[in-house]
């Protein structure tokens, strides 16, 4: 590492996944000098079990701080573009929805290729030192020391690491996370969703295409379960079965062959012959638990920080866990070009602007599994709903953004507001519905002035959407 003026500080990270090795980059292009400490051997020359999905969704939050580092399109040509959902209900056949205008996509990414694209990146910057095999055991949340167990010497060795900044990018069980459960005030919960997972996977054809429709992320909605599939760049899809993991239909009751059979062929009897040994898969595997975590605070003393998923790992129905983490670094970047290097300031205010977001996307991801398992039910009301969303949508698109488009494509509203819209959106939607032969008059013009006029009154203004935006 090169010297670098005395007014830059010394940073440690711990953890060198995709949050930790993105946040080094920023950090040493923002001037300090970064050491990054992974438990794990380093994944360019070792390969490790994938642990969480094997790819993973990008979406615009994720894009924007790749921009900054201006890796976007190193990361975008080992990614493929999604650009709708197919929906395979169970009785009525396929349903296709594109994700937003023309090109607007989603990107599907191999998990370890991400992290390693970063971390090459990482091992090139003048100010970064890289070191793997070495577990953060204690902190020091006062100092910002750090205790390090070397794991390649097998011996035991410690090694402890004086740094003027901390951040743990430790990940969804980090350890810093949890050395903070013994310090004064800290506030933490964790939830475990009803569901687990099995990942299973559809072979391209012999001649590297598709099985499933490329470029579309599958989605099998039944009711109380889920099937997803996304595309890999090799033909392949990942597909992950989201079950109960106790009752009726769950990973605890279906335990033998002729069970899960049985399952397959009555819940996914489309995708059951593309399916690689599906049977088998789901009886080896164990089923992955999902889980959020919400804390307060992520900043201690000014020195220490947590960030990404130790600060809030959340469920992926949005696919947003990474994305929120990487928009968490790219507006720390933003805090130290505003705050001039001032870290008594950067840090509170990383805090409360993260936190609140983070929160919303925690939600709001948890509680749209039921609307993706919903879209299985044969329910009037929510259909007329949608109906009449979709009609006003198609008249007045800004003033009625759908809270998928602005969680994915617009970063500029924040998740928080994403949500306070939706709520709102929400609230007009159920006026509309009580209105008397809703089922008869929903054609009719006037309904479609209500909701502009209650749109303009509630909406319009978060969103800061001038008068007649149409
Ligand atoms: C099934 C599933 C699907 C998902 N799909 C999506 C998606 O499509 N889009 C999306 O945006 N998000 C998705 N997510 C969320 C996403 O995986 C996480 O948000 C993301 O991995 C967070 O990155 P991270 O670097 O904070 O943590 P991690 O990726 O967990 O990395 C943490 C790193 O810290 C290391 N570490 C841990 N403990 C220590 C220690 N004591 N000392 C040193 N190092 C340590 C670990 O080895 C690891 O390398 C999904 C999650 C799941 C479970």
């Amino acid at each position: 590492m090169k010297d670098l003026p005395h007014d830059k500080a010394k940073v440690t990270i711990a953890g060198a996944g995709p949050v930790g090795s993105l946040l080094a980059i920023i950090l040493s292009r923002a001037g300090y000098r970064v050491e990054v400490f992974e438990s794990r051997p380093d994944p360019r020359v070792h390969s490790a079990p994938q642990g969480k999905s094997i790819n993973i969704t990008l979406s615009e939050r994720a894009w924007q701080a790749l921009e900054h580092i201006g890796f976007a399109d190193q990361i975008r040509h080992f990614a493929t573009p999604i650009y709708k959902q197919v929906i395979h209900h169970k009785a009525s056949g396929l349903c296709q929805r594109k994700y937003g205008e023309k090109s607007q996509a989603i990107w599907s990414i191999s998990r370890k290729k991400l992290t390693t694209l970063l971390l090459e990146q990482a091992q090139q910057e003048e100010h970064i030192a890289l070191h793997f095999e070495q577990r953060l055991t204690h902190i020091d949340f006062l100092s910002g020391c750090c205790s390090f167990s070397d794991l390649a010497s097998g011996k035991g060795v410690h090694k402890e690491i004086d740094a003027d900044l901390v951040f743990a990018a430790d990940g969804a069980f980090s350890k810093v996370r949890r050395l903070a459960q013994e310090t004064p005030r800290f506030s933490y919960s964790q939830h475990y969703m009803e569901q687990c997972y099995v990942e299973l996977t559809i072979a391209a054809n012999a001649d590297g295409s598709a099985k499933l429709l490329s470029n579309a992320y599958h989605l099998w909605p039944r009711e109380n379960f889920l099937l997803i599939a996304l595309p890999n760049s090799d033909g392949s899809f990942t597909c992950t079965l989201y079950l109960n993991y106790q009752g009726e239909v769950s990973f605890s009751s279906l335990n033998t062959t002729a069970l899960v059979t049985e399952f397959f062929e009555e819940y996914f009897a489309d995708i059951y012959p593309l399916l690689e040994h599906p049977v088998t898969e789901f009886l080896a595997k164990t089923a992955n638990p999902l889980f959020l975590v919400s804390v307060d605070p992520w900043v201690f003393n000014n020195k220490v920080s947590l960030i990404g998923d130790a600060a809030h790992a959340m469920v992926p129905f949005f696919g947003q866990g990474l994305n929120c983490s990487f928009e968490d670094c790219y507006q720390l970047a933003q805090l130290i070009k505003d705050y001039h290097d001032d870290w008594q300031k950067i840090l509170p205010a990383y805090y409360k602007q993260r936190k609140n977001n983070a929160d919303a996307i925690s939600k709001l991801s948890k509680a749209h599994f039921a609307d993706l398992s919903a879209q299985a039910l044969d329910n009037i009301d929510n259909q007329l709903a949608n109906n009449i969303v979709d009609k006003f949508t198609a008249k007045q698109p800004l003033l009625w953004p759908s809270l998928e488009k602005i969680i994915l494509f617009q970063p500029e509203v924040s998740y928080a507001k994403a949500r306070e819209v939706s709520a709102l959106q929400q609230k007009i939607m159920n006026e509309i519905m009580k209105i008397d032969d809703i089922h008869q008059c929903w054609q009719q013009p006037w309904i479609y002035q209500q909701i502009e006029q209650r749109a303009t009154e509630l909406i319009a203004p978060l969103l800061k959407i001038p008068n007649n935006p149409s």
